[in-house]
């Protein structure tokens, strides 16, 4: 069977269209015109704003012209994270979808679903001529991904609407009411290299086949983090046989946990046997450590060209030093929701080379002040080993409201669908609900659910086909009933 074959048809179809066109983040032109072409085919009245936003209108169905004005939303781009061999160039490549039993998936890269899921469903909505409804709006919003600068970019004005249904959360049966902040930390520094001391060989140490995944919503899953895992490798390196560091690259990503690091390093050419044994040891230990959690972590050394310079002594033990202790994963749970994340951070990209070095963290919460706790917390790490801390990239998270009308009303759609309640939840990730309200100038009654999808952000996104048809239907039906 074909992906554009899978039931409802309606939102398959176009998931399908979607895959065929690149959308990267930054790399969006292609699907702007595709969905611009998309509308004046299906005779919605589509346009795109300075942002590079699409947005779509459709006015009520005769009768219903008196109803609060819907806004559909979810967001066009997508994060491009592959496997190190995967040949896929996502700015010219379609993705090839396939099913493997419940799932719909690709080969070795991320799939998109999220949140092409969202955008289908909308143009579904958009396309469908049987539906009664009242006046719909879709926002379909650039770059999310990488700093949701479409939603920033949003105009007042722009939307009529003041229901927004963001279309952009990863587990069916769930309804978010709110949703953590965040905040860029990045610690730099500049220092004079140095000549690698005599008798030494250099050899590049990689570690590799790490899950990843999403900074925030799996950040409470224990999966290991590679620059975490390296700086231990470098503190033992350091110690058995005093490596110089010469080159450190870890991560990609500033949303996602890093898969992969590399260093490279010189060592006393008689010591190479002790360091061929650390190697073997850590990758034995960090594979028993996080059995169940990671599988086929690998750590390997190969012999490389002997580097022209390297970092001083002080200069490596303070970055090593930075990089273990510097807070990484779950800060804290919201005190009065169990089991919700309220505030973590990310190591996720660590650079360090040519006199030049660079970490880069994400650090997330639902609560303001604890973010910038948090920040303030990495700063001083960093600070004592005399780097200069960088923060930007700061939004507010979302407030929940539990009287909005809009999640009654969800609410009872869903257990007139399903005979069962919907989780209410807040989401440890930045929806762009938050941002939205603001640049529409507040007041706006939002909601985010979506379909079930696993490890977006992660060469393993994955979505859940049974979810589709029960996902879609809500929509449907909020639609239909509309929003007192
Ligand atoms: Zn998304």
């Amino acid at each position: 069977m074909k992906i554009e074959e899978l039931s409802p048809v309606a939102v398959w179809k176009n998931f399908h269209a979607l895959t065929q066109v690149p959308r990267p983040s930054g790399h969006l032109e292609k699907i702007q015109a595709f969905l611009l072409q998309w509308g004046k085919n299906a005779g919605i009245e589509t346009w795109q704003d300075e942002a590079g936003n699409i947005l779509m209108r459709k006015p009520a169905t005769k009768g219903l012209e008196g109803r609060k004005c819907l806004v559909l939303q979810a967001h066009m781009d997508m994060v491009p994270q592959k496997t190190a061999d995967s040949p896929h160039d996502f700015l010219t490549d379609p993705i090839p979808a396939y099913i493997d039993g419940d799932w719909v998936k690709t080969h070795g890269t991320t799939l998109g679903a999220d949140d092409g899921m969202g955008v289908a469903a909308i143009m579904a909505i958009m396309e469908d001529k049987t539906l009664k409804h009242g006046p719909l709006e879709a926002l379909i919003t650039a770059d999310e991904e990488t700093g949701m600068f479409g939603a920033f970019g949003l105009k007042e004005g722009e939307l009529q609407g003041k229901v927004l249904l963001n279309l952009d959360s990863e587990t069916e049966g769930e309804l978010y009411i709110g949703c953590a902040g965040g905040i860029d930390v990045t610690a730099s520094m500049q220092y004079l290299e140095i000549e690698p001391f005599e008798n030494r060989k250099a050899w590049r140490v990689t570690l590799k086949g790490l899950r990843g995944g999403h900074s925030g919503l799996e950040i409470n899953e224990g999966r290991a983090n590679a620059n975490k895992l390296m700086g231990r490798f470098m503190r033992e390196a350091v110690l058995v046989c005093n490596a110089g560091l010469a080159e450190w690259k870890g991560g990609n990503m500033r949303n996602a946990i890093p898969r992969d690091a590399h260093v490279v390093i010189t060592v006393p050419t008689r010591s190479k046997s002790k360091l061929m044994k650390l190697v073997e040891e850590c990758q034995t230990l960090w594979n028993n450590e996080f059995a169940t959690i990671e599988s086929g972590i690998t750590l390997t050394v190969e012999p490389i060209e002997m580097p022209e310079s390297e970092a001083p002594e002080e200069i490596r033990d303070n970055l090593i030093n930075a990089i273990l202790g510097c807070q990484n994963g779950v800060m804290r749970y919201i005190p009065t929701i169990p089991d919700t994340v309220e505030t973590s951070s990310n190591l996720s990209i660590v650079e360090i080379g040519q006199g030049e070095a660079t970490f880069s963290l994400l650090v997330r919460s639902s609560c303001d002040s604890m973010k910038m706790f948090q920040a303030i917390s990495l700063k001083s790490v960093f600070t004592m080993a005399g780097m200069k801390v960088k923060f930007s990239g700061s939004y507010s998270g979302w407030q929940p409201d539990v009287d909005s009308p809009l999640l009654a009303a969800m609410k009872e759609s869903y257990r007139k669908l399903f005979g069962t309640d919907a989780k209410v939840c807040v989401v440890h990730a930045g929806l762009e609900c938050g941002i939205i309200n603001a640049a529409s100038g507040g007041g706006m009654d939002m909601i985010s659910f979506g379909p079930t999808l696993m490890s977006p952000h992660s060469p393993d996104e994955r979505v859940f086909i049974p979810s589709i048809p029960k996902f879609y239907d809500l929509v449907r039906h909020v639609v239909e009933q509309g929003v007192k």
